[in-house]
């Protein structure tokens, strides 16, 4: 396809320098008559001006003589105008022979290579697609004469019914054509204009398809509406965008991608029919917010493309965001049956800021909305250039994590954590934070590893890695004597998509010998929220096999309790955003008192997350915290680091002189 462009493009510019040539030639001619008048009579005003006072005053000539010589003077004149004629009638002349000859020198080029071209082509009239010329590929794939198609109009080659798909320039168009035998002759054509001509003509370049590729193709082409929404789909979409920068050229304009949020856990939990039922629901009220400078298309999945022709500045584009994404939240209230999602993310991309075609708007546009669903979801982000630099460096990282994870984890490493209890000061838990120095990278912030392991499709690998670890090292702290109570990991939703994670967690427990309850899992409320019933099946078996269940960051998903009905949950950890000054601000200790009463009333134990004031854990030993986790006792600890700060506590408990808090204080 590139190659039959490229190709009809270098015809075109042959074409076209012909063209130019010849008319150049042309136009001179046809300019020459001017000037050799205006040469002449220039050189008339100034001898009948000049001569005779010349004359005069040179000579004091009698009547007589000056009659003799006025005659001579006229002779002479006639003489040197004839000779100007001459010379500038055969100057312009020659000049226009050799500009012919030019002309018709790149005339037989241009014949010769159109007709030696090895793929058919039809020169035709731009509107009515008369053919004017045919070369010979052309000619023998249609089994005619070249004479015999010039005048055709090439409609009359095409079978019934597929005549007048249109043959837009710059693209590409599936034809079945008929031979002059009567066979099919499916083919491929693409048109470019033809311009600098006297006469609008295009250039079809065409290229013959086996039947079987024709179908398939036929059947992309027909496929451009994409079935559950109606809506035209990414193909359609990606010709449409580039169709609308060949037409708007440096007018601004913006490509918005939509992703509904937890649209998966819309399927999982509620089935492919609701989801479908969803997606028509969200395409019939992005539907109502079409103008004629607004298009709509389904891009994949679950997500939507909007390209904005009006909306030039981020600013705009943020604004079009904003209504689609209230129409989609719409969308979503009216879909009684399922609670999962709740609205849409949004990816802004600004040609020609941002890219400049389909492809590079689209990528930017992805780009930003990645950053926009990570920022938390339910936000529109417009695509700002360093996001690509920052693509770059996770591609980088993913490859050197893949490598790290081959090579056993090399530069993964776990701190932990410990949490104390708020009854009696004891230790009652570990969490352990992975972290990652790499060789090339240095120290790798835990966000950034996620986000790099996630993308990369290494969340598995590496939850793995950090569960054997784990799992290994509370072994060793075992038969040490160092610590038997529960170590928790955190678990990303991925990990939970299929049984083997399960499978790991009660593997190493039965090879380490670890009893029930000796190893917890943590997911984030928001994962625990939207699992489906795959996911929530995992869970169960998980707890079934004594494998402890923790909801993190509690707090943040806005979820009710009765949620957690289903999951077997033993813990809640009350997230940071509540505890941090909680002893100070009302509206925290609302809510974390009524966090508190609900776990209480589930029997389930409760842990605050991120204390670092003694004013924090007193508020919450008041109002019946059951643990603590922070900087107040200790940050996230290498593991030499956790043996001296569980010695030193030992020695200070002993010694009552640096007990918690509360110790101090009872
Ligand atoms: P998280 O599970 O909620 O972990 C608690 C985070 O709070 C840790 O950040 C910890 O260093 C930090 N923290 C602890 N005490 C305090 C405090 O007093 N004040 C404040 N401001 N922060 C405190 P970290 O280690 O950077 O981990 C961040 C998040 O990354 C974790 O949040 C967890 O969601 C994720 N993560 C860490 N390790 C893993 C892992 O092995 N697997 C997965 N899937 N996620 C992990
Ligand atoms: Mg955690
Ligand atoms: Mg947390």
């Amino acid at each position: 396809m590139v190659e039959q462009q490229s190709m009809a493009d270098g015809q075109r510019s042959l074409l076209a320098a012909s063209e130019d040539t010849y008319r150049r030639a042309r136009l001179g001619l046809l300019r020459q008559p001017r000037r050799i008048v205006r040469r002449y009579l220039l050189l008339a005003i100034a001898w009948l001006a000049t001569t005779d006072l010349l004359l005069a005053s040179v000579l004091p000539l009698t009547h007589g003589q000056r009659w003799l010589f006025t005659v001579a003077k006229g002779a002479l004149f006639v003489l040197v105008s004839a000779g100007l004629i001459w010379h500038l009638l055969r100057r312009s002349l020659s000049d226009y022979l050799r500009q012919e000859r030019l002309a018709r020198t790149a005339r037989q080029d241009y014949a010769r290579l159109f007709a030696s071209l090895p793929v058919p082509a039809l020169l035709v009239h731009d509107t009515d697609l008369r053919i004017l010329d045919a070369n010979t590929a052309a000619a023998s794939a249609l089994g005619y004469p070249c004479e015999a198609l010039i005048g055709r109009h090439f409609e009359q080659l095409a079978e019934d019914g597929n005549a007048l798909v249109p043959l837009h320039a710059g693209h590409s168009t599936i034809l079945l054509l008929r031979r002059a035998d009567g066979a099919e002759l499916p083919m491929q054509w693409s048109a470019t204009t033809v311009d600098g001509a006297s006469t609008p003509r295009r250039l079809l370049v065409g290229v013959e398809m086996t039947a079987q590729s024709h179908a398939d193709a036929l059947h992309r082409m027909l496929t451009a509406t994409d079935t559950p929404t109606g809506l035209p789909n990414r193909a359609w979409l990606s010709t449409r965008i580039d169709e609308h920068i060949r037409t708007v050229r440096a007018q601004r304009f913006a490509v918005l991608l939509l992703d509904l949020d937890h649209f998966r856990s819309v399927n999982e939990v509620h089935g492919h029919a609701q989801g479908d039922r969803l997606l028509r629901a969200v395409a019939t009220h992005l539907r109502n917010l079409l103008d004629e400078h607004t298009l709509l298309a389904r891009f994949s999945g679950d997500e939507f493309v909007l390209l904005a022709s009006t909306a030039s500045s981020g600013e705009q584009a943020l604004a079009v965001a904003e209504y689609a994404m209230a129409a989609v939240a719409t969308a979503c209230g009216q879909m009684d049956a399922i609670a999962a999602p709740s609205g849409c993310s949004v990816g802004i991309a600004l040609y020609p800021d941002h890219g400049g075609d389909a492809d590079s708007l689209l990528s930017a546009a992805d780009l930003a909305l990645g950053l926009a669903k990570r920022g938390g979801r339910g936000r529109a982000q417009v695509f700002d250039p360093p996001m690509r630099l920052r693509e770059t460096r996770h591609a980088e990282l993913g490859t050197h994590l893949r490598d790290a994870l081959r090579t056993d984890g090399d530069g993964l490493y776990l701190r932990y954590q410990p949490q104390y209890s708020l009854h009696d000061g004891s230790l009652t838990g570990m969490e352990a934070l992975v972290r990652w120095r790499g060789r090339r990278d240095g120290d790798v912030p835990v966000a950034e590893l996620i986000e790099v392991a996630e993308r990369n499709n290494l969340m598995d690998a590496l939850g793995s890695w950090v569960l054997s670890e784990a799992a290994a090292q509370l072994a060793r702290w075992r038969a040490q004597g160092l610590y038997a109570g529960p170590l928790a990991v955190n678990v990303s939703p991925n990990q939970l998509r299929s049984d083997a994670f399960v499978e790991l967690a009660r593997a190493q427990m039965r090879d380490h010998h670890l009893p029930a309850g000796a190893l917890e899992l943590e997911i984030t409320e928001t994962v625990a929220m939207h699992v489906g019933d795959g996911v929530r099946r995992r869970i169960n078996a998980l707890a079934n096999s004594g494998v402890a269940v923790v909801i993190d960051d509690f707090g943040t998903g806005y979820s009710s309790l009765a949620h957690f009905k289903r999951l077997q949950v033993c813990k809640l950890k009350i997230d940071v955003l509540f505890v941090r000054n909680v002893h100070q601000a009302r509206d925290s200790q609302a809510i974390v008192q009524a966090m508190l009463d609900m776990a209480r009333a589930l029997g389930l134990k409760t842990v605050a997350e991120g204390v670092e004031q003694r004013a924090e854990e007193r508020w919450l030993r008041e109002h019946d915290c059951d643990a603590v986790q922070g900087f107040l006792y200790a940050p996230p600890l290498r593991e030499d680091e956790l043996r001296q700060h569980l010695a030193s506590r030992r020695m200070a408990a002993t010694g009552r002189a640096d007990a918690p808090a509360h110790e101090r204080e009872s």
